[in-house]
Parts: structure tokens; C-alpha cells; sequence
């Protein structure tokens, strides 16, 4: 038996291993598993290369927790180690690692979400344990099995022992701080968590399982049922995504979403399958979800993965922010983990893996628009807050989804945005030569706007997402001759103002004395009266809402945009008086002051009622006044 002492520069690095990420003290299993998973996937290799003599089987890993023993142990029939490997991996190499892992992270504590992952290795086991044993023996012929036991000081024991198999069986003496990892529950929830995709099957324990007996039955019986034990595996060691896309159907992508969320019932609208091996290495399957207003986005998140080893659900740096709300795995060597977000966001690999997903994500868009656009249009709804997102936070995607990104119009019909301008250039430009795009945001509250304009064979579309004046704003500086209006910004004639001009029936003088007298009778705080010479069958009183004020306001609601705090703004109409209408010049000519304080409220009341604007005391004032009306 051999005594010695672990070559060691800070006499007490473990009560510092053990202190820092006191969180974080759940590691120990996923860094023990890895090792252990490590150590057969070599194994493996070994074999395939002739390396090994005789079969290897089908290798798995084991966990057993013993509370009454207080233990836990790993058990690996990987390619194990010797004595003198013990010394050289167990005593030196990885107490090197935790050492420089210390010294190197000890002021980060507050990244201890990422950095808590890899590079503590083997000696996370201290952070449970007050004392930890290896039963060992190397795949190499002749090897003798060895015992290594460590409490914590920088002590070791090293010994020979009789160990019958290959591989490596670690056995940690749980400390009583951490007594809560003898629960058989607690330990399973890890696994599931952190090892559920692994690549080498995991036991833990057995479970119970129903099966049909085939004890015969009398004819039209149903075979008995049988309750039988067997291992409880809790990985799945080939997940979807290790898989080529030409290996699985439609049918394997569903049921993997569903393996990934077992708690989502609603079905992925589509998924992206991710492979590259350069310039990095990267697998990954990605869903777009159906994204509904109570869903939870901390919820169902992507997850990292390292080599089929959960890292974490925050991907944040590595995805694109705008496509964060996707579901799935990506599954990268090649992503630093210790090392903190800041300098993440400025790795190189990692914003080619970034950009790498971005343009995956905008060929997928656009293959499935091209190959079969009715279900593309069909999705829109669904997809488009995504789409519209990634258009104006990354400029790439912004040109890739020039042939994909679909406007929708009021009567259902899909265009992208060259057939759009192709469609309505003729018809709607107006005389400087800009062709506007008309949309509505509401099809109920602005029916009478887009009735309007449909007379005028002018084309709506219907943009209801909530950024979208901030795209509007984007298309708008992009692309030339271009500018969009909402259908109730104005009069339709104004909002596409052609040549053609309508004389006013009421002389200048007319309406100078008609102007004050409709102010005065409307609150000035909100409305603009603003007189114009319309067709004499277009409304008498049409209120507006200008879009310019409009916008910056709705921008500044999401964000961005209006920096001049525009959301705080009181609302700003126009009222449109129509000087051409019949009614307007009856109310000028009116000479009882009370009969044309009551046409113009009348009037005004009915611009207000087609803007769902009339509320409250002043709607029952109106049915009232409304009621007297009919009777005289
Ligand atoms: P790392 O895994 O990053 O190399 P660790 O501290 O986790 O660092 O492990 C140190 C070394 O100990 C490993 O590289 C490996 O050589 C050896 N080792 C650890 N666990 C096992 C095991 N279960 N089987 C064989 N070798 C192991
Ligand atoms: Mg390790």
C-alpha cells in the first residue's frame, strides 16, 4: 500500500472547491457521469482500432444511491485506470484542474451559471463528499485492479485490490451537508436533467413494467397482464438530433419535440435540423412553436448541450435573440462554457455558430415558402412576430427574408413584398411619384376606412403584430418610392393624393366663419380641425389619426423608436370637416345657434362612433340626443 501526498500549492483548496459555487453543488454527478462516459466512449474507440482483446459488449454506466450507507457510487466498464494512471490523472492532472479552475474563477462568482460547468472535473465529488474511493482496473491485459482513497486533505491511500471487472467504480462517502443527495428522487431528477441524451445508456435502479403474459388463454381472452422488473434506463443514448435528417421521418421529429417538452401538448409548427462540422463542429434540431399570448418564455427553452451532456437553457449569445423563442437542442463542442457571456458574445466561433443558425433558419423559411406556399401563408400568423423580429434586429436576415416575408392583405391574400409594390404600383402612386402600401392594424375598428379605400380598388394589408411600425419604419428607409400609410391616417383622397383637384363648394370666406365655429364646439386638447374640399358623397365629418404621431407613439409602446417619451403624449385626431358635404353647409348656414351646436355635436359624435372613439356618458348623450331626433 501506498501513502502519499497530493502535490499541492494551497493546503486547502477543497474547502474552497467546496465553498465556491455553493449552488452549483449539483455538477459532482453530471462531471462524475462524463468521466465515466468518457472513459467507455474510449473504450469503444479502443475496440473498433483492435486495441482491446476479446468483445466489449454493450458497456453501460450505473448509478447507486445507499442511503443507509450514505453513499453514492458510479460504476463505469470503460478502459479504467492503473496504478500508476491514478497517480498521474486522479493525483495530478485533475487536482491541476481544480487548482487552476479556482485560481481562475474565484472573482466570477456571479457567472457561476456557465462557469459552474466543466473544468472542476473529478474533484466536484468534494463538494458532497467527505471521503471518496476508486475501484479501478485497466482494459490492458494483465493490469491489477487498485483502491484510491482520498478524504479531502491533500492525502491519498493507493492500493491493490481484488476488482473482478474492467472499468471503474467511484464510491462517494456523502458529507452530511449535503445528505439531500441520498434522496432517490432528488438523484433521478438530476439524471433526467443533466444525462438524459447521453451516449452511453445510464441504470438507475429497476422499475416496474406491465407486460401481456403468454400464458395461453382460452380462445376470445385477453392474454393476463404480468407485472415484471426490469433496469431502469433514463437515457436516451441516441437522440434525434445524432441522427442524419435522411434517418428520420416527420413522425421522429415530433416525437423527439415531445421527449425534449414531455409537458408541451401543443405540436411544433416545423423544425430545423442543424448540421456542420466546419469551420465548428454543431448539431441541433430546432422547432418553431406556436406561440400563444400566455406562454411562458421561461419556460421549454432551447437547451445547450456538449457532446450529448446538458449544459444549460440559457442560450443566450449563441442564438440570435430573435430567435430565442424557438424550442429545441443545439449540441456544440466548440462553444466555450467557462468563460463568461461578455467575452461569449465576442468569440469568434461564437458568432460564426450564431450566424451559422440565423441563415439555417432563413433557408428553412424560405424552402418551405417555396415548396409549398399554401401551408407557408397558412403559418403566417403563427410565425410572424419571429420573422418580423429577426427583419429588424439582424440586417442578414432582414435580406434573406425578402423572399419569404409575407403581407397579408385585408381579404386574405399573401404577398411578398416585390409582388405587393408589382401589384399596386399602376394604382396606387400618387403624384410625387411615391407608391403608398395602405394597412389597416384592425379590420372591425377600421371597417369604414377600408371600405373607403376597397371603393377605390386599392389594396389593405392587414399588419396587426406588435412591432410592426418599427418595420414599417425599416421598409421605409430600405426600400425607395415607398411609404405606408393606415387607412384611418386620413381621408383615402389624402392618403394618396392624385392630381385630380376638387373645388371647394364653400368660398374661403365661407369657411374662415365655419372653422371657429366647429372648433369651438370640439375639445381643442385632442383635436385639429383641419377643413378640405372631398367628394360630396364622402362623410361630413371623418376623424383621423396621423400616422407620423401614431407610429412614434406605438414604437416608443414597444420599445426604441420615439426617444422623446411619445408613449406619455395625449392622443392627437384630426377632424376632417368635408366642405363639400351638404350637411356642413347647412350647419354654416344654420341661424339658430342651438339647432347647429346640435348638428355639429351630432356629426361629430358619428365621426367619433365610426372610430370606436365614443364612450360612456357622451354615447348614452348621443342615443338620447339621437332618440329626439328621429322624433322631430
Ligand atoms: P477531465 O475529465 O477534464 O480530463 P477530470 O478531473 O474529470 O478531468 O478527470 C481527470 C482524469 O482522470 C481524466 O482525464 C481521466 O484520465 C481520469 N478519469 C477520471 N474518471 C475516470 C473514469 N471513470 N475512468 C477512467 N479514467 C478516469
Ligand atoms: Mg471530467
Amino acid at each position: 500500500m501506498a501513502t502519499g501526498n497530493i502535490n499541492v500549492t494551497a493546503e486547502n483548496i477543497f474547502p474552497i472547491i467546496k465553498k465556491f459555487l455553493y449552488s452549483d453543488h449539483e455538477i459532482f454527478l453530471r462531471e462524475l457521469i462524463s468521466n465515466a462516459t468518457d472513459a467507455t466512449l474510449k473504450l469503444k474507440h479502443l475496440s473498433k482500432l483492435g486495441e482491446v482483446t476479446g468483445e466489449i459488449g454493450e458497456p453501460i454506466l450505473e448509478v447507486k444511491v445507499d442511503k443507509d450507507a450514505k453513499e453514492i457510487r458510479i460504476i463505469d466498464q470503460g478502459i479504467g485506470m492503473t496504478g500508476e494512471e491514478v497517480e498521474k490523472y486522479i493525483n495530478q492532472v485533475a487536482f491541476s484542474g481544480a487548482e487552476e479552475f479556482v485560481e481562475k474563477y474565484k472573482d466570477k462568482v456571479e457567472d457561476s451559471g456557465i462557469i459552474g460547468h466543466f473544468g472542476l472535473g473529478f474533484y466536484s465529488a468534494f463538494m458532497v463528499a467527505d471521503k471518496v474511493e476508486i475501484f479501478t482496473k485497466s482494459f490492458q491485459e494483465g493490469s491489477k485492479a487498485v483502491r484510491w482513497e482520498c478524504d479531502g486533505s491533500p492525502q491519498y491511500t493507493l492500493e491493490e485490490t481484488d476488482k473482478e471487472d474492467r472499468g471503474t467504480e467511484i464510491v462517494l462517502h456523502i458529507a452530511e451537508d449535503s445528505e439531500e443527495f441520498l434522496d432517490k428522487a432528488k438523484i433521478e431528477g438530476l439524471l433526467s436533467k443533466y444525462n438524459k441524451f447521453m451516449p452511453i445508456p445510464i441504470k438507475f435502479g429497476t422499475r416496474e413494467e406491465t407486460i401481456k403474459s403468454d400464458e395461453p388463454v382460452a380462445e376470445g381472452e385477453e392474454p393476463k397482464e404480468e407485472k415484471i422488473v426490469v433496469d431502469n434506463f433514463i437515457n436516451n443514448p441516441n437522440p434525434a438530433w445524432t441522427k442524419k435528417p435522411s434517418e428520420l421521418e416527420d413522425q421522429d421529429y415530433k416525437n423527439f419535440y415531445r421527449e425534449l417538452y414531455p409537458m408541451q401538448f401543443e405540436e411544433p409548427l416545423f423544425h430545423i435540423h442543424l448540421n456542420v462540422d466546419y469551420p465548428f463542429n454543431l448539431t441541433g434540431i430546432l422547432y418553431f412553436p406556436k406561440l400563444t399570448k400566455n406562454m411562458d418564455p421561461q419556460k421549454d427553452k432551447i437547451q445547450l448541450y456538449q457532446n450529448q451532456v446538458f449544459v444549460t437553457d440559457n442560450v443566450e449569445g449563441i442564438v440570435p435573440d430573435f430567435l430565442q423563442m424557438l424550442r429545441g437542442v443545439i449540441d456544440s463542442p466548440d462553444i466555450p462554457l467557462n468563460v463568461s457571456r461578455s467575452y461569449l458574445q465576442a468569440d469568434g466561433a461564437v458568432k460564426k455558430i450564431s450566424s451559422y443558425i440565423t441563415r439555417k433558419v432563413a433557408d428553412k423559411l424560405n424552402s418551405l415558402f417555396k415548396n409549398d406556399r399554401k401551408s407557408f401563408e397558412e403559418k403566417w400568423d403563427d410565425i410572424k412576430v419571429i420573422i418580423e423580429y429577426g427583419m429588424l434586429s439582424e440586417e442578414k436576415f432582414f435580406e434573406k427574408a425578402q423572399k419569404f416575408a409575407l403581407y397579408p392583405t385585408v381579404n386574405g391574400e399573401y404577398f411578398i413584398f416585390d409582388e405587393l409594390i408589382e401589384k399596386i404600383k399602376e394604382n396606387q402612386t400618387d403624384k410625387d411619384g411615391k407608391t403608398v402600401v395602405l394597412y389597416a392594424s384592425d379590420k372591425k375598428a377600421q371597417h369604414s376606412f377600408i371600405e373607403a379605400a376597397k371603393e377605390k380598388n386599392y389594396e389593405v394589408l392587414l399588419l396587426d403584430s406588435p412591432i410592426v411600425s418599427h418595420l414599417i419604419q425599416k421598409l421605409e428607409s430600405t426600400k425607395e418610392n415607398v411609404t405606408f400609410v393606415r387607412v384611418d391616417g386620413d381621408h383615402i383622397d389624402n392618403l394618396i393624393k392624385k392630381d385630380e383637384n376638387v373645388v371647394s363648394k364653400l368660398s374661403e370666406e365661407e369657411q374662415e366663419t365655419l372653422k371657429p365655429i366647429i372648433e369651438a364646439n370640439v375639445p381643442k386638447e385632442n383635436y385639429t380641425v383641419q377643413l378640405e374640399a372631398m367628394d360630396s358623397n364622402a362623410n361630413p365629418f371623418i376623424i383621423t389619426i396621423p400616422e407620423f404621431m401614431r407610429r412614434m407613439k406605438e414604437m416608443s409602446a414597444t420599445g426604441g423608436g420615439g426617444m422623446f417619451g411619445m408613449g406619455n403624449m395625449p392622443e392627437m385626431y384630426n377632424l376632417v370637416v368635408n366642405t363639400n358635404n351638404d350637411m356642413v353647409a347647412s350647419i354654416l348656414n344654420e341661424k339658430d345657434e342651438a339647432v347647429q351646436k346640435e348638428l355639429i355635436k351630432q356629426g361629430f359624435d358619428l365621426a367619433k362612433l365610426s372610430q370606436n372613439l365614443l364612450h360612456g356618458e357622451e354615447l348614452t348623450n348621443f342615443i338620447k340626443r339621437s332618440f329626439e331626433m328621429i322624433k322631430k
